[in-house]
């Protein structure tokens, strides 16, 4: 079962401004560089498709691809990443979205010291 990230190289601007992008900084198997001002995922075999990356973007610029076991039609999903949720998409092949999920984040702010 192969799903693949998709870099959207019309969104990706780089992070500017960072020592490490946001998808280089949270990828656990350090498989981002930047290149040419842009995102490249430089090992694609070795992603464990944990979408990190996919929620850290802030520009939504990445996006995994579901395998046809999950999605006959290979949807792609993309994240927004919320103060206290995550928004998922489900993105057909002509870029439409089809389908919108909100996921509560697991981590509550901390409670206010008396
Ligand atoms: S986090 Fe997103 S915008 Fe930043 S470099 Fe990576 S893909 Fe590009
Ligand atoms: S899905 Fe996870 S392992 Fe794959 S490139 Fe993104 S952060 Fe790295």
């Amino acid at each position: 079962m192969i799903m693949t990230v998709l870099i959207d190289y019309r969104l990706c601007n780089g992070c500017p401004g960072r020592l490490e992008a946001r998808c280089e900084e949270i990828c656990p198997g350090d498989l981002f560089k930047r290149e040419n001002g842009q995102a490249f995922l430089r090992e694609p075999a070795a992603c464990w498709d944990c979408c990190a990356c996919v929620k850290a973007c802030p520009r939504a610029a990445l996006s995994i691809t579901l395998p046809f076991q999950i999605s006959v039609a290979q949807h792609r999903l993309i994240a927004r990443l919320k103060k206290s949720h995550i928004v998922w998409k489900l993105i057909d092949r002509s870029g439409n979205s089809v389908a919108s999920y909100n996921i509560r984040n697991r981590s509550r702010p901390m409670p206010a010291k008396k």
